[in-house]
């Protein structure tokens, strides 16, 4: 890696920051809903996705059948794939270097959860991405692939912390582009 590890970690502060926030508006999360938090400091763009599992996979606990865990572990491989999920303009030359997908619950076999995962609660994926951007003054728009690999996604809520200012948007399947650029 050719960026600096101080401002990787002020992109990370900056988006725990934003993240923070929203944990404080104490709110379930909504299916079909998803939140996107960008940060974009130098040339590292980091990007946390936390997704509800029902617009992943259409079910909120382990998996149970073999269809489920096809369906779990197909999903689980479509958020690993970063660079194919949220594709930042071309010509700022940006890499995935990371891609931190956390689920919990699709991660495991039901009879391995705790207390027998009766499935009655909520559950999300949270995963996190860093990409190494050569040119990142070119950095104009992120496409929002979610729409594209999971049907159930319906709203992106986007917030960006950007050199020039936070940004928020909402994202939908008819409009899944972030501006970036002022
Ligand atoms: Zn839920």
């Amino acid at each position: 890696m050719t960026f600096g590890v101080g401002s990787t970690l002020r992109g990370l502060a900056a988006l725990g920051l934003a993240l923070c926030g929203a944990a404080f508006a104490g709110k379930a999360h909504q299916h079909g809903v998803a939140r996107l938090d960008l940060a974009v400091d130098g040339g590292t763009v980091t990007i946390a996705v936390e997704m509800p599992l029902d617009a992943l996979v259409g079910f909120e606990r382990s998996p149970r059948t073999g269809a489920e865990r096809q369906a779990a572990a197909a999903a689980l491989a479509r958020m690993r794939d970063g660079a194919a999920l949220l594709r930042l303009d071309a010509a700022a030359q940006c890499k995935l270097v990371e891609a931190r997908v956390e689920a919990p619950e699709l991660e495991r076999p039901a009879a391995a959860a705790p207390n027998g995962d009766k499935g009655d609660g909520h559950a999300d994926l949270d995963a996190t991405y860093t990409f190494a951007c050569a040119q990142p003054a070119r950095l104009a728009t992120l496409e929002v692939g979610l729409f594209d690999a999971f049907r159930r996604v319906e709203r992106v809520e986007v917030q960006a912390a950007l050199p020039q200012g936070q940004r928020k948007a909402v994202l939908r399947r008819s409009a899944k582009v972030v501006q970036l650029a002022r």
